[in-house]
């Protein structure tokens, strides 16, 4: 299938590495230009460099915090002044702290909610517009399973994420007629390095092995695996291309029939 890929440009919010680096991986597989950012440089202009050689396409890379919306406003201008439009939207960020509503505090809160909605709000602020001029747009959120099954422990992400997933339904109502789609693309458990962390630290904490942090996980997954992010790229491409025309407004899991909600 030709996705209509080619020679879009492609914006991909925390990208250095995990489930955003993968998204942008398949993406310039699809032969998309790519703007990314992630917060420390270093990381960032590698991953661009390994992506860039790999798939011959062009990769902008500018360190930016996507919590700072000043930040925000500077990546899309440089995305727009190096390529003249961006057609697609891809947001992400990392993960807030875990936490119960008794031990996060009215700072947390603040950060999270910076961290992951104000991000949202501001880069689909700053790339509307030229969606709306070429009557072409995609965006992407990046969310997770706490928006169908709230998980435990995950107090913040369960909240804000189903703030943008409240925003993201809107907009997309607002926008349909002007043929840009919003969706969000909801990861269950995959293999990135944020994952393979939190086993640690459970392990550390329960003292466990980080294998047996992950078997429990894994015993929960009807698939009785983690997702590899390629897994998940995959769908995030397709629901970015030309292809995925119809569909907006969704919410889409990619979790080993992790949630068990009939919709
Ligand atoms: P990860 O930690 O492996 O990668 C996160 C990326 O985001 C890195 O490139 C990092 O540099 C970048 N980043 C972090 N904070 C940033 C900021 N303020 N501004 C710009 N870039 C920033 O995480 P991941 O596993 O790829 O997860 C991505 C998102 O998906 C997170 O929000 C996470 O909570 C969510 N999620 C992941 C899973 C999973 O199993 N991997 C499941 C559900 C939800």
């Amino acid at each position: 299938m030709d996705l209509g890929l080619k020679g879009k440009v492609a914006l991909v919010a925390a990208a250095s590495q995990g489930l955003g680096h993968a998204v942008a991986e398949e993406l310039a597989a699809e032969g998309a230009s790519l703007i990314l950012c992630a917060r420390h440089d270093a990381a960032l202009q590698e991953t661009c460099a390994a992506i860039s050689a790999a798939h011959g396409t062009p990769v902008l890379g500018l360190a930016t915090d996507v919590a700072d919306p000043a930040a925000v406003a500077r990546l899309v201008a440089a995305g727009q002044a190096r390529f003249g439009r961006i057609d697609i939207l891809v947001t992400n960020a990392g993960g807030p702290p875990a936490g119960t509503f008794d031990t996060l505090s009215a700072e947390q809160w603040q950060a999270a909610t910076q961290l992951l909605l104000t991000s949202v709000v501001e880069l689909t602020r700053a790339v509307l517009p030229g969606m709306r001029e070429r009557g072409w747009g995609r965006i992407l959120n990046i969310t997770s399973i706490s928006v169908k099954q709230p998980v435990a422990n995950l107090m913040l992400s369960n909240s804000l994420r189903a703030a943008v997933t409240g925003m993201a339904r809107t907009l997309a109502t607002e926008v349909a007629a002007q043929g840009i789609t919003v969706n969000n693309i909801l990861p269950g458990y995959t293999r990135t390095e944020r994952v393979v962390g939190l086993a640690e630290a459970t392990a550390t904490r329960e003292g466990i092995s980080a294998a047996e942090a992950t078997a429990r996980w894994e015993a929960e997954i009807p698939m009785r695996r983690l997702g590899e992010p390629r897994e998940f790229a995959a769908l995030a491409a397709f629901l970015c291309s030309e292809r995925a025309s119809y569909i907006t407004g969704t919410s889409v899991p990619v979790d080993g029939g992790w949630i068990r909600s009939l919709l």
